[in-house]
């Protein structure tokens, strides 16, 4: 992949009166060409800036660089400094810090190579641009302290209100509140449903709402565990929560897992909100008792994944996630969808079923999947083009300046030599143009037929390594590196599921 040079002079430069302008960003350029030259880098565009606006918003040519940059359509960017790409505005330093990061683009100075993909490269978080982790920990603390402070209030410091509730701003003081929305009615009746028979679970009660037409504010039919946070939630008895849910790092199975345990009853403090209670402290108690009760009664080792398919298994018939359900075949797989005419499977039979399509997968991608030999076409139209323009470009700018000899020679007179030589230089700048274009598209080509062609490989990894795997969450990982979706669709019973793979090319 290509560099390119950005060019801008500083507030520094100008305070130097014994260079023009011009002057200064030329021998900046010569500088980074030197640079390029030395560590073998292919410059194919420059960038000016002439406009020396001070935020980004002010500077045109620094935006498009940026939105560039984030396409990941460069390696990296020549600069005589860093502090040329953002200096300032903390929220600009941000915005350019991040453009680089995210799309992994190096920083090439005279004096050093920034490189984001580096992760030991220190330097390239602190340049100055970046805002300090210190900072950012400040920010995140003084956050937290803020909310706790308002919560203490009894204010509403979440960020989407809970189901039957609206978020209200409060009068007369910052922060907000809650207000009884339409839904209050169904909260209370969850309520009712829940402790109206000793019999009644969170299960029935879901299957009741269900019944009488009710969904959940996404639509969705309600399920024992939506019931379950609704009879959980002590806002519901005018309470605000205090004590937010720290995320703890684990490693397990040498697999790094971010967690955010939810705070059990009596780990968070309970504050009187400033708003409405749905139900009272009595009822809200009684459930809280009931549903305590059916907890310790059941064996629960749900709190570990077993579903190797979290997040990817959908029913073909209604579209939404398959959950799993243990029983003495290691588990089956099954719509959750009341009436739809989806029929569970084994976790093993869609697990050998998996593996089968994807080494079908490997057998035949090129058949099924025909646009890496068109991508690798693509490419090299797209390189040939960009060759033949290069050579115009070359052959134009020679004759440009043949024509300063033919002016001296007498041979052109004033009036041809200009009128020539409007005429090459617009060619040159529509050469230019389409030079960039195809640029662009020669980028945007030997990218996906990059990201294709490791496909392969990677699929294969998964098929060799995913039946040594123990750990359902590593199982899943690894289905998750490969895949974004698998679609199940078995509306008969005994005849095995057919499955519809959706696979992952933006890793
Ligand atoms: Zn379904």
């Amino acid at each position: 992949m290509p560099y390119c040079m950005y060019l801008r002079k500083s507030r520094k430069d100008s305070e130097n009166p014994s260079f023009t302008d011009e002057e200064i960003l030329s021998r900046h350029q010569q500088l980074l060409e030197e640079t390029a030259e030395r560590q073998g880098l292919r410059v194919t565009a420059i960038y000016r800036e002439i406009v020396s606006g001070d935020s980004i918003a002010g500077r045109p040519v620094m935006q498009r660089l940026l939105r560039e940059v984030s396409a990941g359509q460069w390696d990296g960017v020549l600069v005589v400094e860093i502090e040329r790409l953002a200096r300032g505005d903390t929220e600009d330093q941000g915005a350019v810090a991040k453009a680089f990061q995210y799309s992994g683009t190096k920083i090439v100075t005279p004096l050093k190579t920034y490189d984001p993909g580096d992760e030991f490269d220190e330097e390239y978080f602190e340049f100055g641009l970046y805002m300090s982790r210190r900072e950012l920990k400040t920010i995140n603390r003084r956050l937290v302290r803020g909310r706790q402070a308002s919560a203490k209030q009894g204010k509403y410091v979440g960020s989407v209100a809970p189901f039957g509730y609206e978020k209200a701003p409060l009068t007369g003081q910052k922060g907000f509140t809650l207000i009884p929305s339409p839904d209050a009615a169904v909260v209370q009746l969850i309520f009712r449903l829940f402790l109206s028979s000793a019999k009644m679970g969170t299960g029935d009660t879901a299957t009741q709402l269900n019944q009488m037409g009710y969904r959940t504010r996404q639509g969705h039919y309600w399920s024992g565990s939506t019931v379950c946070k609704v009879l959980t939630n002590p806002v519901y008895m005018g309470k605000i929560k205090m004590g937010y849910r720290p995320k703890i790092k684990t490693y397990e199975d040498g697999v790094q897992k971010v967690l955010r345990p939810v705070r059990k009853f009596g780990e968070y403090t309970l504050i009187d909100g400033l708003h409405e209670p749905l139900v009272s402290e009595e009822v809200w108690q009684k459930a809280a008792d009931k549903l305590h009760a059916s907890t310790l009664s059941r064996t629960v080792s749900s709190r570990t994944p077993q579903n190797p398919f979290s997040g990817l298994l959908k029913c073909a018939v209604c579209g939404y996630g398959m959950k799993r359900q243990q029983n003495s075949r290691g588990g089956i797989v099954y719509c959750t969808t009341p009436n739809c005419s989806c029929k569970a499977s084994d976790v093993t039979e869609v697990e050998a079923l998996l593996m089968q399509a994807l080494r079908e997968i490997v057998d035949s991608f090129e058949e099924e999947y025909p646009q890496l030999e068109t991508l690798a076409d693509e490419a090299a139209a797209h390189r040939k083009k960009l060759e033949h323009t290069r050579q115009e470009i070359s052959r134009l700018e020679k004759q440009l300046g043949n024509l300063f000899d033919l002016l001296e020679q007498g041979i052109y007179d004033r009036e041809t030599f200009v009128s020539r030589r409007q005429r090459l230089e617009e060619q040159l700048d529509d050469l230019r143009q389409g030079e960039q274009a195809t640029q662009e598209e020669l980028t945007a080509a030997e990218q996906n037929q990059r990201r294709m062609a490791e496909m392969i490989p990677r699929i294969q990894e998964v098929i060799d390594g995913y039946g040594l795997l123990q750990s359902v969450v590593e199982k899943n990982l690894m289905l998750k590196s490969i895949l974004s979706r698998i679609d199940y669709d078995k509306t008969e019973r005994n005849v095995p599921p057919r499955l519809h793979l959706t696979l992952r090319f933006d890793g």
